[in-house]
């Protein structure tokens, strides 16, 4: 069995077919540029690799160059697209109305309507990815939505409640959704395995850290809180984006400097964070190197994020009643040693003893338990591997 997953955003489309058998990634790629002018990229599993440059005026257009790609010529693994037993899209926000994924159907899709304004930049895409796989390759593939948002349904009012007054939850369904769910499922899931228990036996947090950052308490295999919030900005301190603020913070400088609401959001998603703190730039690598030179405003801001990554774990280990193991992933969390040493540092009252020769050589791609032996909590580098959990819903769901 193949499965498509597709990951459509405002200017680009990725995928990947991977078989389900051998669990093997057979092509991937990535259509960018959509709309602007146009640019393609692709790469089969046994090493073939091509760019272009070619007019892609919409979502349409790339996903049948895609098709025709994977089929014909000199990137082709299938002979025909009825090797593709159903495509898999991930939807960054479901609302409060998809708890986890479905079929596409009609109806479907008219609900979807109706949560699509949760992700204005990310949903509206999403959709078009849908609609332009359903004209190429017809109704009788089946195509599922998977929900970066579904994974937190699980959350108890108490953790997705803002106090705010309760109307505006009641009226525009403001309240905590939290984001990277594929994610953090994911690797909770592998943790568990790791740990050679059932997911319902344990205890995890788990911390996805790249660009955009998130952590979660998955409790029982499911999440019970997590840090971001209505949308995306919320959370801790990540490369463009604020984080958690004392609200007053926006307010404050919306006045002061004559800022609307829009340039308020630009500044938050943005211009803060990472960038924002250190005036140097958005990536982790680059502030380690400024930090190492002792730039001043670089420190602050990593010694900020780590503290906050620490400050969830505690929090996180006292809304479990525990933690069995603690779980690293995404770019700064799979790479950043010096990051994981911080954040585990003096956590032995809650059983985390970090391995520091294991933690200095477990880095991308690399899976490992980098905690002492016999210690307590176990803590966990996984890579994070979001498509191969859509295409294992997608699976399970057209299998009924
Ligand atoms: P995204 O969130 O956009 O998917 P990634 O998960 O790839 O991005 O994470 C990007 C972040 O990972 C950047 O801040 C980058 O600096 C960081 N990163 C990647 N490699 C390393 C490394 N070797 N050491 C520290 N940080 C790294």
């Amino acid at each position: 069995m193949k499965i498509l997953v597709i990951n459509a955003g405002s200017s680009s489309l990725k995928y990947q077919l991977i078989d389900m058998v051998s669990k093997n990634v057979l092509a991937k790629g990535n259509c960018e540029r959509i709309g602007i002018d146009g640019r393609f990229k692709h790469q089969t599993g046994d090493g073939r690799k091509f760019e272009r440059e070619m007019p892609l005026p919409d979502h349409r257009v790339a996903f049948k160059l895609v098709i025709e790609t994977l089929t014909s010529g000199e990137g082709a693994v299938i002979e025909s697209i009825k090797e593709i037993s159903a495509v898999g899209h991930r939807v960054v926000h479901g609302g409060d109305k998809f708890t986890q994924s479905v079929l596409v159907t009609d109806e479907v899709l008219r609900e979807f309507q109706g949560v699509i304004n949760f992700a204005p930049l990310h949903n509206p895409p999403a959709l078009s990815g849908i609609e332009a796989c359903r004209d190429t390759l017809g109704k009788e593939i089946p195509n599922v939505m998977v929900f970066d948002t579904a994974f937190h349904q699980t959350m108890p009012p108490h953790a997705y409640t803002f106090g705010v007054p309760y109307k505006y939850y009641e009226k525009y369904r403001v309240r905590r959704y939290g984001a990277h769910g594929t994610s953090h499922r994911y690797v909770s899931l592998r943790c568990a395995e790791l740990l050679g228990k059932k997911p319902e036996d344990t205890k995890i947090v788990t911390c996805h850290l790249g660009n955009g950052s998130s952590i979660s308490a998955v409790d029982a295999g499911k999440c019970v809180d997590t840090s971001m919030g209505f949308t995306p900005l919320g959370g801790i301190i990540m490369g463009t984006r604020s984080g958690d603020l004392d609200p007053s913070v926006v307010t404050f400088i919306m006045e002061k400097e004559g800022i609307s609401p829009r340039d308020m959001e630009q500044l938050l998603n943005k211009e803060s964070g990472f960038i924002g703190i250190s005036g140097i730039s958005s990536d982790d690598r680059d502030l380690e190197e400024a930090t190492a030179k002792g730039i001043e405003r670089s420190k602050i801001a990593q010694d900020a994020q780590r503290y906050q990554i620490k400050k969830y774990v505690g929090a996180y280990a006292a809304a479990m009643g525990g933690i069995d193991a603690l779980v690293f992933t995404g770019g700064i969390g799979e790479n950043s040693c010096l990051l994981r040493a911080a954040v585990c540092e003096n956590m032995e009252y809650l059983g985390i003893e970090m391995d520091a020769a294991k933690n200095d050589t477990t880095i991308r791609g690399k899976e490992g338990d980098i905690s002492v032996p016999g210690t307590k909590t176990r803590v966990y580098v996984i890579p994070t591997n979001e498509e191969y959990m859509i295409a294992v819903d997608t699976k399970t769901i057209v299998e009924g």
